[in-house]
């Protein structure tokens, strides 16, 4: 696709349930979260050199990457973070581009969580925020992940605040309401998106 929505919101937001909506309307998408497990699976050069790095006690039985002990050498030690953030960051982003490049839709959507905060808008042609008020992201987490609100507190902090992803959106979808209410929101975006993606 030569057009590229790139599509954010905080924790509990509904950005997943956003982008699937798009996907009923054949639109294409590619999910950091998804292509940053791609890139660690059994058999890439990502995990090859994290187990270099950090020693064979990093996989699993299975050959898999043992997260949590990732998790943990990491846990503070910005160093090794960095180190990880160094190799990884640049293969993701090249695996998302080549996804984005191989999109045959109308237009294709980039989903990630911390779009602003890692400079990633700078890949895409515009950007749509799903927004709702802390108070429901606290909600609609705690109700489907096994979290406390405390918890979901803390992402929230951790995040851009709602002001600055809200300022920097070309295009802003309210998730406040009912699912039907968000189908009818995604359908207009749709169509603007299919006649801007034409112009380009
Ligand atoms: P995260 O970044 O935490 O993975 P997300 O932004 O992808 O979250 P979703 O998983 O799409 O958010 O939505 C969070 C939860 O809220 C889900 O359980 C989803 O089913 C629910 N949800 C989303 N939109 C609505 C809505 N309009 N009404 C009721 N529930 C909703």
């Amino acid at each position: 696709a030569n057009f590229v929505v790139g599509l954010t919101g905080g924790i509990g937001s509904g950005k997943t349930t956003v982008a699937n909506l798009f996907a009923e309307l054949g639109i294409d998408l590619v999910d950091a979260d998804v292509v940053s497990r791609e890139v660690v699976a059994k058999g890439t050069k990502g995990l090859a050199e994290i187990a270099q790095h950090f020693g064979g006690d990093i996989l699993l039985e299975n050959g898999e990457l043992n997260r949590t002990a990732l998790r943990d050498r990491i846990f503070n030690n910005p160093t090794e973070r960095e180190w990880l953030n160094n190799l990884l960051h640049p293969i993701i982003r090249s695996e998302m581009l080549t996804q984005l490049q191989n999109s045959t839709s109308d237009y294709a959507i980039l989903v990630v969580p911390l779009l602003f905060e890692n400079g990633l808008d700078r890949l895409v042609n515009c950007t749509l925020v799903v927004d709702i008020s802390p108070e429901l992201q606290i909600q609609r987490t705690t109700l489907r992940d096994a979290v406390n609100a405390e918890q979901v507190q803390n992402i929230i902090a951790s995040q851009a605040s709602r002001d600055e992803k809200l300022s920097k959106a070309d295009d802003v979808i309210d998730n406040h309401g009912s699912i039907s209410a968000l189908r009818s929101k995604v359908s207009a975006l749709h169509n603007k998106y299919i006649k801007l993606a034409a112009q380009t």
